[in-house]
């Protein structure tokens, strides 16, 4: 089975902060009117496209005991589609972009894309600054660059933009949405108390 691969790019224009949805693309992104749980659970790398992975995933949480940095979890059966199908919060505990994917390998059936074979070209999501007004750097409280250090792949996937911003500050966290993974490690380290940078899962 092969990723039907949605351009980074393209899903930030349509789905940003992951409330909105792919209007006629026709492609399972997450939408405003998914439950507020689908705006921060992220499915594992190489996820299929959500009606595929649903249909493939076998609740086995192969791939969560695979995971050396407990990102991964169950949902719980609920009786829908997603009910018993893996997912992380980014917030909680961040996919740390091992670089031999140990949750895509322990998969059985292919829900997670064994023709993935660099964790950088995964796509489970994309940050965005979606909470301006929380950011330190944004509105000129002080300056900060958390969510900068903390990316794996950093001054590619995200960069501070210098210059003045509409609220007062001077620097911008600005995602690269082509190079991003939505691993979710600037949600997970940046300082405000409310994330000012979130991921927007690409999964329903
Ligand atoms: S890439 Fe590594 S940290 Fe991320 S979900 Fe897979 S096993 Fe866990
Ligand atoms: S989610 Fe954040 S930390 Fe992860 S690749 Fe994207 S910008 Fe970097
Ligand atoms: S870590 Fe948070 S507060 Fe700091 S620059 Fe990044 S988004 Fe802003």
């Amino acid at each position: 089975m092969v990723i039907r691969q949605v351009s980074r790019r393209r899903f930030l224009q349509t789905g940003l902060c992951g409330l909105a949805a792919g209007a006629g693309l026709g492609l399972p992104l997450v939408r405003e009117s998914s439950p507020a749980w689908a705006l921060t659970r992220i499915r594992p790398p190489g996820a299929l496209d959500a009606r595929d992975f649903d249909a493939a995933c076998i609740r086995c949480g192969l791939c969560v005991e695979a995971c050396p940095y407990d990102t991964l979890r169950l949902l719980e059966s609920d009786g829908s589609a997603q009910g018993g199908t893996p997912y992380f919060v980014a917030r909680e505990v961040p996919c740390e972009m091992c670089a031999d994917i140990p949750c895509l390998r322990a998969c059985p059936t292919g829900a997670l894309d064994p023709g993935l074979e660099r964790i950088e070209d995964a796509a489970m999501g994309v940050a965005v600054l979606s909470h301006p007004e929380f950011c330190n750097s944004y509105v000129g409280n002080s300056f900060c660059d958390s969510c900068v250090r903390a990316c794996p792949l950093q001054g590619r996937a995200i960069s501070l933009a210098v210059g003045p911003t509409p609220m007062g500050g001077l620097f911008t966290p600005t995602v690269d949405p082509d190079v991003c993974t939505g691993c979710g490690k600037c949600e997970h380290d940046c300082i405000a108390p409310s994330a000012a940078i979130r991921v927007a899962p690409r999964h329903a």
